[in-house]
């Protein structure tokens, strides 16, 4: 069950403003989404060659990291920090396929987030949406729907998909060590970002996002690659998402553009 019981409409929904969580699903062609998300991700789709393709890549890598952690790795606690509005293959639904006992807990700015997690969780047990800032770990850490139902002095793993270029330059390092801090041994660390890697189009899409939905930041490989300070990446090390652990062959040198817009890690705690 969830541990709010959110309003609907919740009080801060506002219809004539895009909303990352909103955009993001009409990107993906989801229905939670209104006219103003819908031509936000119409117009940024038409200046950013495979911006859909990119999300999607997104989703299906947070599909393999969450199944690689869950079965190879162990791991049976998740706390999804940005977890966007419900869409195919949930955190929750790959992880607990692996091991039905595992905790889920979905953390998220969007209030919608909330109130259509409700919905899909009303019958689950081991599973937890709240609505918070990311931007506020002791916040997050100390929510009761949190600290109550992760147990941190157990490997755990922290989730960062999709998310990270959301924190700004000036809190992105306090934000994700307050994070990384509460982990123990064993635990791991998820993360997928918008990358700069030199093409124009990854810079644009950061300052097409940053414009009109506030935050956006594409980050260099090795500034993805420092927020995993203390942990060991696995195989095979931060990469474009297409290129981690893919279920099939994928060829390095022949990525189309949306395939270069984002790049994915994992890694375990020492
Ligand atoms: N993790 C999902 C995925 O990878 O498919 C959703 C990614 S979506 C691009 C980013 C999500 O982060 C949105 O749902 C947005 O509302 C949320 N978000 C952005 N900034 C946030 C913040 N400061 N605190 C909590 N959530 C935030």
């Amino acid at each position: 069950m969830a541990d709010e019981t959110p309003e609907w409409p919740p009080a801060e929904l506002d219809f004539d403003k895009p909303t990352i969580a909103r955009a993001y699903d009409a990107l993906l062609g989801g229905k939670d989404n209104f006219a103003v998300d819908r031509a936000l991700a119409d117009q940024t789709a038409e200046l950013i060659p495979g911006l859909r393709e990119s999300a999607i890549e997104n989703r299906k890598v947070l599909v393999r990291g969450v199944r690689y952690l869950a079965r190879e790795a162990g791991m049976d606690q998740f706390l999804d920090l940005g977890s966007g509005l419900p869409t195919v293959e949930n955190t929750h639904e790959v992880a607990q396929r692996e091991n039905p006992g595992a905790r889920v807990v979905y953390v998220d700015i969007d209030p919608l987030v909330s109130v259509h997690g409700r919905a899909l969780l009303a019958n689950n047990d081991v599973t937890k949406v709240m609505t918070a800032d990311v931007r506020d770990p002791g916040a997050v850490l100390s929510a009761p729907g949190v600290k109550g139902f992760l147990d941190f002095s157990r490997p755990a793993v922290i989730m960062l998909v999709g998310m990270l270029h959301y924190l700004s330059p000036d809190v992105v390092d306090d934000v994700v060590s307050a994070y990384r801090d509460v982990l123990v041994p064993g635990s791991h660390l998820f993360i997928t970002s918008l990358v700069d890697t030199g093409l124009p189009q990854q810079q644009e899409l950061a300052r097409i996002t940053r414009e009109n939905l506030e935050e956006g930041w594409a980050r260099t490989p090795e500034e993805i690659e420092a927020q995993f300070a203390g942990f060991e990446l696995i195989e095979p090390g931060v990469t474009y998402t297409a290129l981690w652990r893919p279920d099939g062959p994928v060829d390095p040198g022949d990525l189309a553009p949306g395939e270069q817009l984002g790049m994915a890690g994992i890694a375990v705690k020492l």
